[in-house]
């Protein structure tokens, strides 16, 4: 830690943060770490900090957080079609505990070699928990996806399912009973997300806009419908949900964490019509489901179409830290 000399805080690195960094000239150790970017492609860079209380409960099993704070950068990753290569890792303590880093490393580590990604560096400083990743990665100069680039006519995609994780924290609040059998499964989806790194990269080129799900499918959407000057019109009984989330499609509470609930990790995306076939045979390839669950118009906004083909209404609009309650 840096206000408490700096041996303790080498050793706390060394023993829990240095591993070889396969793709960095130069890793964790010196003042900074060494990248070489590849020819022809642009770096992209993201970076999301997780506080205790708001974005995690404080008891959360540490190698769970360590995975999380790493997917939900990895997510970013996806959703603009990058590569990841480099990690660094901000982490603020309250105290120096070794076998709450020891898990914390192993969930982070886990993932990280998953996607061949290195922990290039980082800083150590003590104060109320918290983490922040920045990641690194390349993308074909100008191949990235944008959420600037829906146009009307366009169809609106949706990777995986929706609202599980949402199901979890509104269980863990207290706002809707899950039962038993469903409390696991659905926390998992909140503690470990798969990020859609592949798909991703396999979006270049037909998807027109994307955006991972991070603060729930109508937020989200309404960020690629700002920023592309349109609006959407989405089709409620087509939003994909798990086996778990169609149990309670019933309640106000299942259909909120549906629509928008956030956490969860998917991509949502628009494509040219006569993109259908390619997008298809994508879900076949990589194994993940993709549903096409509306469509882009003129206008602004998000609209949501009810199964009777009439204007849906739902509470909550996505997390937004900074809005009144
Ligand atoms: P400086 O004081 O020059 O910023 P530090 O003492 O903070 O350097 O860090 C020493 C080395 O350890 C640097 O290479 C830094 O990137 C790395 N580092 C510090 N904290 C972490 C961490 N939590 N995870 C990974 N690397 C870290
Ligand atoms: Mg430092």
């Amino acid at each position: 830690m840096s206000t408490k000399g700096t041996n303790s805080e080498f050793e706390l690195i060394a023993r829990h943060f240095m591993r070889p960094a396969a793709n960095a000239v130069l890793g964790v150790g010196d003042d900074c770490a060494l990248l070489n970017v590849t020819n022809g492609m642009d770096l992209a860079v993201s970076t999301d900090t997780m506080v205790s209380g708001t974005h995690f409960f404080p008891e959360v099993d540490p190698e769970h957080l360590g995975h999380k704070a790493l997917a939900v950068n990895l997510s970013d990753m996806a959703a603009m079609g990058a590569m990841p290569y480099w990690a660094t890792l901000a982490l603020t303590l309250p105290s120096v505990d070794h076998a709450w880093l020891g898990a914390f490393a192993k969930g982070f580590f886990d993932l990280a070699e998953e996607f061949n990604v290195s922990l290039v560096g980082g800083d150590t400083t003590r104060g109320p928990l918290s983490l922040n990743v920045t990641i690194m990665g390349e993308v074909p100069a100008g191949a990235a996806l944008r959420r600037s680039g829906a146009k009307a006519g366009h169809d609106v995609w949706v990777s995986g399912h929706l609202g599980d994780a949402a199901l979890a924290v509104a269980h863990r609040k207290g706002l809707i009973q899950l039962d038993a059998g469903d409390v696991e499964e659905t926390l998992m989806r909140l503690y470990e997300p798969t990020p859609r790194v592949q798909l991703g990269q396999a979006l270049r080129g037909l998807a027109t806009a994307a955006i991972d799900i991070s603060d729930g499918l109508l937020a989200d959407l309404g960020h690629i419908c700002r920023l592309s000057g349109v609006g959407a019109t989405v089709e409620v009984e087509r939003i994909p949900v798990s086996d778990t989330g169609a149990r309670y499609l019933e309640s106000d509470a299942g259909r909120t964490a549906i629509v928008s609930g956030g956490d969860d990790y998917e991509l949502c995306f628009t494509a040219h019509q006569n993109s259908r076939e390619s997008i298809d045979d994508l879900q076949q390839m990589l194994g993940v489901p993709l549903r096409r669950i509306g469509q882009v118009r003129r206008g602004k906004g998000v609209s949501l179409l009810g199964p009777d083909g009439k204007a849906m209404k739902v509470d909550g609009r996505g997390y937004d830290h900074f809005s009144a309650p």
